[in-house]
């Protein structure tokens, strides 16, 4: 298991520390399960100087989609609700509105479909406040003059807090190949059109020669891009509908769908981190979580669920987002595989469907000066 990770490429100036990463194991730790041990690790991670009295908090998580059931339940994030009103502050619980079909499309949805996956005050003492308004429009512009965005749209709860608890579940992704705490900032925390400029790039694809019109990805796309031909024969996408989320490839039993970028993968990947470099740039008091249980192949936006890639690893804690990714990355990377024989070759277990690297993200974000990839894991 690796325990830190410093590259030995680099000089780095006198003083220079690695950042912090904790690490509450699954199965460890005197057979305390990770419920007992979020708050110890809240503490040790020094969030409560993240969090200040009377804080307004915004936890920023993903609810899960309705039908998907490997989203990080909310009796885990009781536990970081109850570390965070120890510091005499008051979080809610927050995620953004969504570009497709599905039941978070606006706030109503979104706050019925989060009730129904078991968050509501009664079950984890914090309210559910949807960050982007009732039709994903309230929004704050956030000027960053980057290689990509001049101006990124925070989602307005987000940008209101006092600070922000970054919760994420670390799954595989379609586009980016890896999802952590950059996607659930860059992909969760910003308005529409960020979203949609990040996604711009795919281009699904079908083989008519393969597709043998079992109407499959009709049913998953979000959007209802994709209809079969008049003659019956092969699946059709329309690429004025599609917003290129690449679960139509995902899906295919037949393998049938290809992804065209426009670009390069890369360019997806470095504009998440641009997006997200305007949330932590506007909020400097940040402390992130990520949960490495049900790390399924896809983020937890179908409505449907994968067998997870491995089993499942543990919590990590940090105040460095670059850091808390990479140690991710490397803790999956190093894990037994799941029940899907297919992830036990490890170069598997993060793909992006154009190819190519998955961990863009984490260095353009080391470039724009977000954080380091050289960490020490620490156990609690
Ligand atoms: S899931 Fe695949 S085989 Fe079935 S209709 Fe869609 S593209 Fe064709
Ligand atoms: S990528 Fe496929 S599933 Fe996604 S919106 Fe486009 S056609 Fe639909």
């Amino acid at each position: 298991m690796t325990h830190s990770r410093v590259s030995d490429s680099r000089i780095y100036p006198d003083g220079f520390k690695m950042s912090e990463v904790y690490f509450a194991q699954v199965g460890t730790s005197g057979g305390k399960g990770l419920l007992e041990q979020t708050v110890p690790l809240f503490n040790k991670a020094g969030f409560n100087d993240v969090v200040g009295e009377h804080d307004l908090v915004a936890v920023k998580l993903h609810f899960g989609e309705l039908g998907c059931s490997s989203f990080i339940p909310g009796f885990y994030i009781r536990e970081i609700v109850k570390a965070i009103a120890g510091c005499e502050a008051r979080p809610f619980l927050t995620d953004s509105c969504v570009l497709y079909l599905g039941k978070r499309r606006n706030a109503y949805d979104h706050t019925i479909t989060a009730h129904a996956n078991g968050f509501s005050l009664s079950t984890t003492g914090a309210p559910v406040i949807i960050a982007d308004g009732l039709q994903g429009s309230y929004v704050e512009p956030f000027e960053i003059q980057g290689k990509y965005f001049d101006i990124v749209d925070i989602a307005g709860a987000v940008a209101d807090a006092d600070s922000l608890v970054v919760v994420s579940h670390v799954t595989g992704h379609g586009l980016t190949g890896f999802a952590g705490a950059f996607k659930n900032l860059g992909m969760g925390a910003v308005g529409r059109a960020v979203k949609l400029s990040i996604h711009e790039l795919v281009r699904p694809q079908v083989d008519r020669d393969t597709c043998d019109a079992c109407a499959g990805c009709l049913k998953h796309c979000p959007v209802d891009a994709i209809s079969i031909d008049k003659g019956g024969g092969f699946a059709v996408i329309d690429l004025e509908l599609c917003i290129g989320c690449g679960e139509c490839m995902t899906i295919c039993p037949r393998e049938a769908i290809r992804i065209e970028w426009q670009g390069d993968s890369e360019r997806a990947q470095e504009k998440l981190a641009e997006a997200a470099s305007a949330v932590i740039r506007q909020k400097d008091k940040i402390a992130y979580f990520n949960y490495l249980l049900n790390v399924t192949p896809s983020c937890d936006c179908w409505q449907h669920t994968a067998a997870p890639m491995v089993a499942d690893i543990g919590l990590l804690a940090s105040r460095d987002p670059v850091a808390i990714d990479q140690a991710s990355i490397d803790l999956v990377k190093d894990a037994p595989c799941g029940y899907n024989n297919k992830y036990s070759d490890v170069n598997r277990r993060f793909r992006p469907i154009g190819g190519g690297p998955f961990d863009s993200t984490l260095s353009y974000a080391e470039e724009l000066g977000l954080g380091t990839r050289d960490y020490e894991l620490i156990p609690v």
